[in-house]
């Protein structure tokens, strides 16, 4: 191990790099088409932009409140109150986070002791694992297998996997890299669990608005019988509106939860950029026609690549949500999905996500890749052009 490896904390050196930092890295080197870490190739909408303009000019410049721009706080109560009927307390309940990431990494901090267990479903979103770690928690995976054309967990896998060292459930719905949307079904039988054991539930619910099949429609944990006192749903602007870059997040829940994650969030970030919550007060108050509008245009998109996958021999598993396909390139490629996220790179000028790095169980994940398809249709196009180089890779058999 060199000097600047045996820097790197024994929490956090089993992590390395984060597979997006490297990956983009890798397309850029090669100048290939990245369609691996999730960002669109196109801006968000001008109403959003112009807000943060105004709210420069006007001055909103200095820290904001540590749970948030009031505006804001307001804003995303208001929305829970109109859609679910939930009337939430804006100052108590609602707490606003440099992006999802850091609610993920604040509520690990703020609820999980050295030694306590949180259960994940894996493939699972990279942070996750490293903020358990962060914390001294002990990660525990439940699998996501392939079931027909989607992926499913087992509830005796499930209840396995709780112990009485559990805490916390980290659910991700719209799950990334899957593009699985939990039913309600699903939800139910994992809520039954968080009850009985009384557990905690952080549901990453960054895709909420980024679902294609109205009979798979996106539910939330929390709404559920008995859930709402006991689950954290985090959410962010950056997916709902192209916005990625802005680092705009929050999370929603009962006041001694938000009060747990606020006592790390205070010390990890203290606030958020004002300007940017302004404006993203006025983007969650006016987004229905724009929201509409982008879901069926990533549903077009999503529909291109799957058929260019479909046509090149990968076994596609067609997402209900997130922008994201994750293929099986088994009868196309012989090695694992890092050489093939790296051959197809470096060969072919097409970057994409080995998932691999998303299980405990590197071996689950090793015939698949996913790809993000939250690109122009150009860029989706010129992609598809250069995969049909895999056609000189079929593996006989
Ligand atoms: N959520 C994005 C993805 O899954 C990437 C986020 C990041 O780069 N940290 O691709």
């Amino acid at each position: 191990m060199n000097a600047a490896d045996a820097s790197v904390s024994d929490r956090l050196r089993p992590f390395g790099t984060t597979i997006f930092a490297e990956m983009t890295r890798l397309a850029m080197a090669n100048n290939a088409i990245n369609l691996s870490q999730g960002f669109p190739d196109f801006d968000g909408p001008d109403f959003v932009k112009e807000a943060a303009i105004e709210a420069i000019r006007a001055g909103h410049a200095q820290y904001a409140r540590t749970q948030g721009v009031p505006l804001l706080n307001q804003a995303i109560a208001k929305r829970w109150a109109e859609d679910l009927g939930i009337d939430l307390d804006p100052d108590e309940q609602v707490t606003v986070t440099s992006g999802c990431t850091e609610a993920i990494a604040a509520s690990m901090l703020g609820l999980v002791n050295p030694g306590d267990e949180v259960v994940l479903f894996e493939p699972y979103y990279d942070s996750y694992r490293a903020c358990v770690a962060m914390a001294g928690g002990v990660a525990r995976c439940v699998p996501l297998r392939p079931e027909g054309s989607t992926f499913a967990f087992d509830m005796d896998e499930l209840r396995r996997a709780v112990t009485p060292r559990t805490k916390v459930v980290l659910l991700n719905t719209p799950h990334n890299p899957t593009g699985k949307v939990f039913s309600e079904r699903e939800l139910l039988a994992i809520a039954g669990v968080c009850i009985e054991r009384n557990l905690i539930v952080i549901s990453d619910e960054v895709y909420e608005h980024l679902v294609y099949e109205s009979d798979q429609p996106h539910v939330r944990i929390a709404t559920l019988p008995g859930m709402f006192e006991r689950t954290l749903t985090l959410s962010s602007l950056g997916k709902t509106f192209s916005l990625t870059g802005w680092k705009v997040g929050w999370a929603v829940g009962p006041s001694g939860l938000s009060r747990a994650l606020r006592s790390a969030h205070q010390f990890l970030t203290f606030a958020t950029a004002t300007p940017l919550q302004h404006a993203a007060a006025v983007a969650i108050t006016r987004s229905d026609d724009y929201v509409a509008d982008l879901v069926s245009r990533f549903r077009q998109k999503r529909d291109m690549l799957l058929d260019a996958l479909i046509a090149l021999g990968l076994k596609v598993f067609p997402p209900a949500g997130t922008y994201f396909i994750m293929a099986d390139f088994s009868d196309v490629y012989d090695g694992d999905d890092i050489s093939f996220c790296r051959r197809l790179t470096e060969d072919l000028g097409v970057a994409a996500i080995p998932p691999s790095v998303f299980y405990q169980q590197k071996e689950l994940g090793q015939r698949f890749v996913r790809f993000a398809f939250c690109k122009k249709d150009e860029t989706l196009l010129e992609a598809i052009k250069r995969l049909q180089g895999l056609q000189a890779w079929k593996v006989r058999r």
